[in-house]
């Protein structure tokens, strides 16, 4: 049985370990202690390292841990900027870690070398999709992320979803803004609440409910703009165009 826990790291950075009896595989280690952390307190050992993006936050940990674990695999996205990859990986291509297959999509947007590691079961999302949230852009367009987004709609509602970041609080608020009469939204906000008040993450979340409370996969809908300030928005005939209203409000929300 494969186990995903999470590994804190930074203020609200999520290290995502991927463990399959004593062998584990990192998601985006921006940092080595916690790792090695991890591995002594499960007994494990590292078996691979799988990469969304080239932040710093997401992949300062792996030269460290690399000196500690040399020869397993690096994944990550063919066009990074990044250098520590050993299996540079492409939109479509598949891996199997954990004896688990995921399918790669390319999602660029927040930076143009995003990628996603997808299954019908979970996957995890990096700085793409957060739980009531997107990433910021900062390389791409909104014309691009929504178009990333929109490769999301093919999982089914019960996907889980490991993004990196613990920023559920902070995007609810955002979404309350955009949808203050949204009763799944009100709900969840009273779960979170509960979960951070216990010290725990709000991850992982799932596709269903974001489907029913992100205001970002939810821009192509009749009334998503109606709450947002009216200099923000031009031309909406296109949904990527919706979307972008909402992420230009966010940015100085
Ligand atoms: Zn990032």
């Amino acid at each position: 049985m494969v186990q995903v826990d999470p590994i804190k790291a930074f203020s609200d950075n999520y290290i995502w370990a991927l463990k399959k009896e004593n062998k584990v595989w990192v998601v985006d280690p921006g940092q080595a202690e916690p790792v090695f952390d991890y591995l002594k307190q499960t007994d494990t050992t590292l078996a691979g390292i799988l990469i969304t993006h080239h932040h710093w936050d997401h992949t300062n940990g792996v030269v460290a841990l690399l000196q500690a674990f040399d020869n397993i695999p690096v994944y990550g996205p063919e066009n990074s900027p990044f250098e520590g990859i050993s299996h540079k990986l492409n939109d479509n291509d598949e891996i199997t870690v954990a004896d688990t297959k995921f399918k790669i999509i390319s999602t660029p947007g927040h930076t143009l070398d995003h990628i996603c590691y997808m299954n019908d079961t979970f996957c995890f999302t990096g700085d793409t999709l957060f739980s009531a949230g997107c990433g910021r852009l900062f390389e791409g367009d909104a014309e691009m992320m929504w178009h990333s987004l929109e490769k999301f709609a093919e999982y089914s509602d019960d996907t889980l979803i490991y993004c990196t970041h613990e920023y559920t609080q902070a995007n609810l608020k955002f979404a309350l803004a955009v949808e203050p009469n949204n009763t799944d939204l009100l709900t969840y906000v009273g779960k979170v609440q509960k979960l951070r008040d216990d010290n725990q993450p709000s991850l992982p979340t799932h596709f269903g409910l974001e489907r029913a409370i992100n205001p970002f996969l939810r821009a192509s809908e009749e009334n998503s703009l109606i709450h947002v300030p009216k200099n923000l928005i031009q031309d909406v005939s296109e949904n990527w165009q919706k979307f972008a209203a909402l992420r230009a409000w966010k940015d100085e929300f």
